[in-house]
């Protein structure tokens, strides 16, 4: 114990002792992550909320439990679904492609705890072919999977789909212990496959549990019952990709976790998520300060070269599109992306995804930004009960007037009427921001069509890209399409279409974002 006089030296310098304590408690915690770590009196101060019991009791309460925060993974397989891209040359022999297929290409060591041999992730086959692989490598090793991953989201969600049309020839394959389906008909994988299955005893009989399991008429929580070892699914779930977020979280039902992945491009690892942990709507990440020098330019800069800031002049509910300078050779150059400084961990800001900046719609000079028009999509459909497999939109500017159109596809039809889209139709109509509403107004631009597209459209519009040299691994739904054959595509799905009513007066005045930005 300490003596008296300690005590009263402590006393006397009570605050430098404090601040000292402080710093002491502050390096060793994890759990101010989420507050972006603060290191100092005043980063805790203006980072840290005041809490009461109430605020922190799901905490002590999962303690309590000897719940597992998160899980370690061990030695276990790994459901990976990647694909390798098409690969080409410049005239002077330099080698073109997505990042990638240059990572599994140049990298082999993480492919090893993959349920999917390397051979056939590298066939440079087709991806319905590959994906059916995938599926059907890991469902005959399902107790060895601790772990589903994808680059992105909606990847695992597609798999899913194509599990749900072709677990039937899955099965038999298994059982069979062959490719008579003839689903896979490239040879490259036909071959690795019969390697593959060598030395693989015993396994048709897991075809009778997995037959059980997917025709179940619930898909909630299905990857946990496919594969009972599972710990963790993984995935970038953030910007484009929160669309799929209800939908993962359906299939990995309410046990199994999911963790954001990191921010990376073609042109560099631009953050990494440091809390796997953390729910997926907070993802943020924290820049890597030695990989390549950030700039931020702020939203609206009408001098770019002058107000651009260093990572530690960002503001905290700011957002910027960041600008990167690379030893690959790039400089001062504009990503394209638009992120909110969340907060700071030690000096570097941390940033939630905003909204890819080019992606936007306009037809009269109005702009409806990604982000904007996920929004809309999102809550409309939210409070309609629809769920929305996946949208995209296009900005009809050759016709007279000018107008927007919305194409979804629908996850079920049940329960969905023409009335309750014809209302969704006229809720998009009137959920944009005022630039728009009010040259609907004016009748400068027409009324919304909100077009109905049968199921696998969007697939089939992914099959384009994939065609025109886009790595599956690496496509994302465009979530505005110009180009015609994209179009083509979408039109070629057309089931049902609707037009939205007037614009009230009313709608255009008392407009106020009614969904966070960002
Ligand atoms: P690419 O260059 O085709 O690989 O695509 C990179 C782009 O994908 C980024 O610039 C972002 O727009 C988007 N992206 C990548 N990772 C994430 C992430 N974790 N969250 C949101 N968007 C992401």
């Amino acid at each position: 114990m300490a003596s008296i006089a300690e005590f009263e030296q402590a006393c006397e310098n009570g605050a430098s002792i404090q601040e000292e304590l402080l710093g002491g408690i502050l390096r060793k915690t994890h759990y101010l992550q989420k507050f972006g770590s603060p290191q100092s009196l005043a980063a805790y101060k203006s980072q840290v909320p005041i809490v009461s019991y109430e605020d922190v009791a799901g905490v002590i309460e999962k303690i309590a439990c000897g719940e597992e925060d998160f899980p370690e993974l061990g030695s276990g397989r790994v459901l990976g679904l990647y694909y390798c891209g098409h690969q080409s040359h410049t005239k002077a022999g330099i080698w073109v492609g997505a990042l990638t297929t240059y990572l599994i290409k140049t990298y082999r060591g993480p492919f090893n705890k993959f349920t999917t041999p390397y051979e056939m992730i590298i066939s440079g086959s087709n991806w319905r072919e590959l994906t059916y692989c995938h599926l059907l490598c890991a469902l005959i090793q399902r107790d060895a999977v601790e772990q589903i991953d994808a680059s992105f989201a909606y990847i695992i969600c597609g798999a899913l789909k194509i599990l749900q049309s072709d677990w039937q020839d899955i099965c038999n394959d298994i059982r069979t212990g062959s490719l008579s389906s003839g689903k896979v008909t490239h040879p490259k994988l036909q071959e690795a496959f019969a390697n593959f299955l060598v030395n693989k005893e015993n396994i048709a009989g897991t075809a009778d549990a997995i037959a059980k399991i997917c025709s179940r008429e619930s898909w909630s929580g299905i990857l946990s019952l496919l594969f009972p070892g599972a710990k963790l699914v993984s995935a970038v779930v953030t910007g484009a990709m929160a669309h799929f977020v209800p939908e993962l979280r359906d299939y990995a039902g309410g046990k199994l976790p999911i963790s954001g992945k990191d921010y990376y491009s073609s042109e560099g690892v631009l953050g990494i998520n440091t809390n796997p942990a953390s729910p997926l709507e907070d993802v943020v990440f924290t820049i890597l300060p030695h990989i390549m020098y950030y700039e931020f330019l702020p939203l609206g800069a009408n001098n770019p070269a002058g107000e651009i800031l260093a990572p530690h002049e960002v503001v905290v509910g700011q957002e910027y599109e960041i600008v990167i300078t690379t030893f690959a050779g790039l400089y001062r150059y504009r990503v394209g992306d638009v992120v909110k400084v969340s907060s700071f961990f030690h000096g570097v800001p941390q940033l939630a995804f905003s909204y890819r900046k080019n992606a936007v719609l306009s037809v009269q000079n109005e702009m409806v930004d990604e982000q904007e028009l996920q929004n809309v999509v999102m809550e409309v459909s939210k409070d309609a009960g629809i769920e929305v497999a996946n949208f995209t939109a296009y900005g009809n500017s050759t016709a007279v007037p000018a107008h927007y159109v919305i194409f979804w596809e629908l996850k079920r039809r049940e329960g969905i009427n023409r009335e309750l889209l014809e209302r969704c139709c006229s809720s998009i109509d009137r959920s944009f921001n005022p630039g728009y509403t009010g040259k609907r107004l004016d009748e400068v631009i027409d009324s919304l069509e909100l077009v109905i597209v049968k199921e696998g459209t969007f697939e089939r519009l992914m099959e384009e890209a994939v065609r025109n040299g886009t790595s599956p691994a690496q496509y994302k739904t465009p979530r505005c399409v110009t180009s015609p054959r994209m179009l083509e595509v979408l039109e070629s799905g057309r089931v049902q279409s609707y037009k939205s009513g007037e614009m009230p007066r009313s709608v255009f005045e008392s407009w106020e974002p009614s969904f966070p930005q960002g």
